[in-house]
C-alpha cells in the first residue's frame, strides 16, 4: 500500500525536527516547510492526509495558509490541525475554524495528545486507500465480468450460426436425393453430407473437449508411441479437407523413429487440428507443410502454411478460448474459435508448448510444438498387427436397445448393410426378456434410459447365467472419462460414443464375433 503523507509547516526548522520525530511512523511520510509558500507547492506535488501547521509564521500565517487551502479544489478536504502558542482566546479559535480547522494543539506539545490525535487520521486515511481499492478491484472484476459476458454472448452468436452451417447442406443434399434418389450425383451427395457430419461431430466433440480439459476431467493414456504414427492418423483426419480446398501437402520426416511419451489420439487431435486450420486459412491451392524432427530433448512438430497469416498483435491471442482474427460472422472459414485453445491446452496436458509465428497478414503461418523426447522401446516394434479390419467377420445377432425409435432403426439398417441380424427394443425393461428369446451374440445398449437406465440393464444381464458373458456394447451421447469408468463397472465390456461411425463399429464388431 503506498505510503501516507503528513505536511508539517513551522517556520522554525527545530519544531519541525521535533514534530518530526515525534509523530515517525512505518508508512507514513512527514513533509516538511518552513513557510506557507512552501507548504503550497508540497501540497501540489502530493495527497496529504494531514497538514499540521503553525499558526503564527512570518508572511503567510496559519489562517491565511488554511484559507488558501479551501479555495483549491485539490487541498480543500485536508484535515488541518493548528499549532498554537499557549491557549488561544476563543475569537482566534473561531477564526481558525472558520478557515477551516479540525482540531487545536497546544504548545508546549503533549507528545501523547499529538500522537493519538495523528493517529487517527493516518487511520482514517488508511481505510479511505482501502475502500479506494476495493472500489478498484470491484470495478475490475465487473469489467471482466461483462467481458467474458460479451465474449460468451459472440461465442453463442458464432455457435448457432456454426451449428447451422453444416445443417444447409445436410438439407439440401437430402431433398436433391429425395427428389430423384438416382441423381448421377448421389454419390457426390452422400460425400458432401459425410463431411458435414463430420464436421459436425468435430465441433461438437471440441466444444466437449475444451471445457472437460478446463475442468481436468481429461486423462491422457500414455504410451511410446512414434511420432511418425501420429503424423499418419492426423493427415488421415485431414486429407479430404486439405484436398477440398487443392493443397499440396508436403511431409518431412526424419529417418530415425521420434519416440514421446504421449497419448495418440488427443497427439493426433493436436497435429489434425493444426492441419485443418492450415487447410482453412490458406486460400486454394495452397502449400502445407508437416515436418517433425528431434532438437536436443525436444521433438519438434511443426506445421506451415502459406495462406493469410496472422497480424502480430494477433499471435499471442489465436490461443485464447473464443479468440479469432476475423470474427466477422459471414467469414468465409467456419469454426468456433476453440480449436487452437484445445491445442495449447493438450500440449501443455503432455508438458509441451506450441506456438505461432506468421510474418503477417498474406505471409502464412508456422505452428510449432515442442514436447519432451522419449527413450523409444527397448527393442524395434514387431511387425504391425494383421491388418485386422480385413478380418472376415461372421454374421451377428445384435439386440440393440435404444429409447430412440430413429437412432434404433437407423442402427438396424448399418447392421443389415454389413450384414448382421438385429433386433430392436426401445425399453430397458424390456430388453433381458428379448434377450432370452432371442439369444443375441452381441447387445448395443443405450445407457440414457427411461424408467431402468443401462447401467441397470447391464447388471441385469451380468446377473443371468445366460448372459454372464455376453458381449455387451454401451452406445452413448455420454463420451467422458467416467462414464466410461462407470459403464466398466456396471459390466459392460466396451464403450462407443455416439454417433459412432461405421468403420469404428465394424472393426468392434468384429472383434466381438471373432
Ligand atoms: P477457428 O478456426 O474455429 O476460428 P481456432 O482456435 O482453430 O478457431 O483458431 C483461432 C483463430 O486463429 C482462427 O479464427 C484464425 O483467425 C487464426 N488461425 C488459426 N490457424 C491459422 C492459420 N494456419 N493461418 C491463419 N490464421 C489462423
Amino acid at each position: 500500500m503506498s505510503p501516507v503523507y503528513f505536511l508539517l509547516v513551522d517556520d522554525l526548522p527545530e519544531n519541525l525536527l521535533s514534530l518530526e520525530a515525534l509523530l515517525r511512523r512505518d508508512g507514513l511520510v512527514l513533509l516538511k516547510a518552513r513557510s506557507g509558500d512552501e507548504a503550497l507547492e508540497l501540497l501540489l506535488k502530493h495527497d496529504v492526509a494531514l497538514a499540521l501547521v503553525d499558526v503564527q509564521m512570518p508572511g503567510l500565517d496559519g489562517f491565511e495558509l488554511a484559507e488558501l487551502m479551501r479555495g483549491n479544489d485539490r487541498t480543500r478536504r485536508i484535515p488541518i490541525v493548528f499549532v498554537t502558542a499557549g491557549s488561544a482566546d476563543s475569537q482566534r479559535r473561531f477564526r481558525g475554524y472558520e478557515a477551516g480547522a479540525v482540531d487545536f494543539i497546544q504548545k508546549p506539545i503533549e507528545p501523547d495528545i499529538l500522537r493519538s490525535k495523528a493517529y487517527v487520521f493516518f487511520e482514517l486515511y488508511r481505510q479511505r486507500q482501502q475502500l479506494a481499492a476495493q472500489r478498484d478491484e470491484l470495478l475490475a472484476q465487473a469489467e471482466a465480468l461483462k467481458d467474458a459476458d460479451r465474449r460468451k454472448d459472440e461465442f453463442l452468436a458464432t455457435l448457432a450460426h456454426e451449428l447451422r452451417n453444416p445443417l444447409a447442406p445436410l438439407r439440401q443434399g437430402l431433398d436433391t436425393l429425395r427428389r430423384n434418389p438416382d441423381d448421377e450425383r448421389a454419390s457426390a451427395i452422400r460425400d458432401m453430407m459425410d463431411r458435414q457430419v463430420v464436421h459436425l461431430v468435430r465441433l461438437i466433440d471440441d466444444l466437449l473437449d475444451v471445457s472437460r480439459v478446463s475442468e481436468g476431467k481429461i486423462t491422457l493414456r500414455r504410451e511410446t508411441i512414434e511420432v511418425a504414427d501420429i503424423v499418419r492418423a492426423a493427415v488421415e483426419a485431414s486429407r479430404p479437407l486439405i484436398e477440398a480446398a487443392g493443397h499440396s501437402l508436403a511431409i518431412d520426416m526424419p529417418s530415425q523413429p521420434i519416440w514421446l511419451d504421449a497419448d495418440s489420439m488427443r497427439m493426433a487431435q493436436i497435429v489434425g487440428n493444426l492441419l485443418n486450420n492450415a487447410a482453412k486459412y490458406t486460400p486454394k491451392g495452397g502449400r502445407i507443410r508437416l515436418s517433425a524432427r528431434a532438437e536436443g530433448a525436444a521433438a519438434v512438430i511443426e506445421v506451415s502454411d502459406n495462406g493469410i497469416g496472422i497480424p502480430p498483435e494477433m499471435q499471442s491471442r489465436v490461443f485464447q478460448l473464443f479468440a479469432q482474427v476475423d470474427s466477422r460472422p459471414d467469414r468465409p472459414q467456419a469454426g468456433l474459435g476453440i480449436g487452437l485453445a484445445l491445442v495449447r491446452q493438450l500440449v501443455t496436458l503432455h508438458d509441451g508448448t506450441v506456438e505461432v509465428h506468421s510474418a503477417g497478414a498474406g505471409k502464412g503461418s508456422v505452428f510449432t510444438i515442442r514436447l519432451p523426447l522419449a527413450a523409444g522401446p527397448g527393442q524395434a516394434p514387431g511387425p504391425q498387427e494383421a491388418a485386422s479390419e480385413q478380418m472376415p467377420s461372421r454374421s451377428l445377432k445384435v439386440l440393440v436397445v435404444d429409447d430412440n425409435p430413429e437412432v434404433a432403426q437407423t442402427m438396424a439398417w448399418l447392421l443389415e448393410a454389413i450384414g448382421h441380424d438385429h433386433r430392436l427394443v426401445h425399453d430397458g425393461r424390456k430388453a433381458l426378456e428379448a434377450a432370452r428369446e432371442y439369444r443375441p451374440d452381441v447387445t448395443l445398449l443405450d445407457i440414457g434410459l427411461p424408467g431402468m437406465d443401462g447401467y441397470a440393464v447391464c447388471r441385469a444381464f451380468r446377473q443371468d447365467e445366460l448372459f454372464k458373458s455376453l458381449p455387451i456394447i454401451a452406445l452413448t451421447g455420454l463420451g467422458q472419462s467416467q462414464d466410461k469408468a462407470s459403464s466398466s463397472e456396471a459390466g459392460f465390456d466396451h464403450h462407443l460414443t455416439k454417433p459412432v461411425s461405421l468403420a469404428d463399429l465394424e472393426k468392434l464388431l468384429a472383434s466381438v464375433g471373432s
